[in-house]
């Protein structure tokens, strides 16, 4: 297998065309399509410029299966690389269904009206992927993504039991803009401004959005505050994770993020229903993406560091232990190497890492999985050579 289609030329498609293009020897054919041709343009221009490598560019519709199987037919590529928006993800997996190439995305479905995310529907396609021998890779980024990696290699290599799991996620980046978001600000923001969410006992207890904060002290940044958001790859670590009793997920956000964020939804501007405005129908939070900086272009700005790692404690030959493996990335070197900043970064070299143990033919089985149902070993060592180095601490 040497033939990629990559779909979405935002922040993170840009990683991933830049990190694909490094590894030319396993892609020899990247195809890179989106909505917007332009984008496609430049990222095809800078990796001739980098790398010179050619790729070719197409324009797609990723919500019309119809546009994507027409895509996928003229392309005929071995797998696709869904790096649009989780609303995509329905779709592009039916044609890759329809069309019988494998499948990878970084996010999990999200139903444009409602802010929840849930597997139900992409765990659905298993049966059908198996009986047409393809793979689906869900939640190939750094989290979901690289966080399943990390306990699925903590399970295999540290413990007997895992009894908890913390998930941390620190971005300490600045880019100087009063207000931005790092990544889709309409997918952050109605992630960010949801009820949290963590898993005990067996069962699932909602907060209040940042009800519970702690202070975690980040290696190479500092303590930080740390506030209890949902996030999706605990619903599928709770069920490949053996003998786990708890699982939570913390990310850091500063007074002022926080500030800003509570003002734009206490005004309306977060709401994801439809508003008159002046005669025209507007969705006020795609009109709040619209005066947003876009993400893509925060790279040169940015500075300062992301550290995103797991803390479990279990058991291991009768003895009590916690392990933390964490990942520290710099948003400047990210973007000398990328021209993107550390949480695209972050997000689209894990998306390279899997797509190639998928070509090589070391992560492909029929169905549909998340990232801990693979042997972890191989992507542990592909983050080492692929510029996301990675520790573990005993605590
Ligand atoms: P961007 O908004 O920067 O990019 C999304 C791209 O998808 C844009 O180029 C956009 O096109 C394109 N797109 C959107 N809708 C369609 C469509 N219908 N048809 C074709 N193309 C479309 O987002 P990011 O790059 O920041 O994020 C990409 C994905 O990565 C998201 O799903 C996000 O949730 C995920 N992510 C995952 C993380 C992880 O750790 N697992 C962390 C961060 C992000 P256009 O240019 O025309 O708008």
């Amino acid at each position: 297998m040497s033939n990629i289609l990559i779909i979405g030329a935002g922040g993170v498609g840009r990683v991933v065309v830049h990190k694909c293009a490094q590894n030319s020897d396993v892609f020899k054919n990247i195809t890179l399509a989106s909505r917007t041709l332009q984008k496609c343009e430049l990222y095809k221009k800078e990796v001739k410029e980098r790398y010179n490598v050619d790729i070719k560019i197409e324009s797609v519709d990723a919500d019309s299966v119809e546009e994507l199987i027409d895509l996928i037919q003229k392309v005929k590529p071995d797998m696709v690389l869904n790096i649009a928006l989780p609303y995509q993800d329905l779709t592009i997996m039916q044609a890759c269904l329809e069309c019988g190439v494998h499948y990878l995305d970084t996010a999990n479905y999200e139903h444009p009206d409602t802010a929840k995310f849930e597997y139900k529907e992409q765990w659905a396609f298993d049966k059908m992927y198996r009986e047409k021998k393809i793979t689906a890779l869900l939640g190939s980024g750094f989290d979901p993504g690289v966080t399943n990696v990390f306990c699925a290699y903590a399970q295999k290599h540290y413990f007997d039991e895992i009894r908890t799991i913390d998930i941390l996620d620190c971005n300490d980046g600045d880019h100087g803009y009063p207000f931005a978001t790092n990544f889709n600000p309409e997918i952050n923001l109605r992630e960010v401004s949801s009820n949290g969410r963590y898993w005990e006992e067996g069962k699932w207890i909602e907060t209040k959005p940042m009800e519970i904060k702690i202070v975690w002290d980040y290696p190479d940044i500092g303590k930080r505050d740390s506030y209890l958001l949902y996030h999706e790859e605990m619903e599928s670590l709770i069920k490949h994770i053996k003998g786990l009793k708890r699982i939570r997920f913390f990310m850091t956000f500063s007074q002022s993020y926080l500030t800003h964020m509570r003002c734009l939804e206490n005004v309306g501007m977060l709401d994801i229903k439809e508003v008159e405005h002046n005669g025209c129908k507007i969705v006020p939070i795609q009109f709040l993406k619209t005066l947003l900086p876009d993400p893509s272009t925060l790279g040169e700005r940015t500075k300062g560091k992301t550290n995103i790692g797991i803390v479990a404690t279990g058991i291991k030959e009768n003895k009590e232990r916690s392990i933390y493996i964490y990942n520290v990335s710099d948003h400047q070197k990210c973007y000398e190497e990328t021209l993107s900043q550390a949480v695209s970064y972050t997000t689209g070299v894990p998306a390279m890492i899997g797509a190639k143990l998928m070509m090589e033919g070391k992560w492909i089985k029929s169905g549909v999985y998340n990232m801990e149902q693979f042997n972890p070993d191989p992507f542990m060592e592909e983050l080492n050579r692929q510029g996301l180095p990675w520790f573990v601490k005993e605590l």
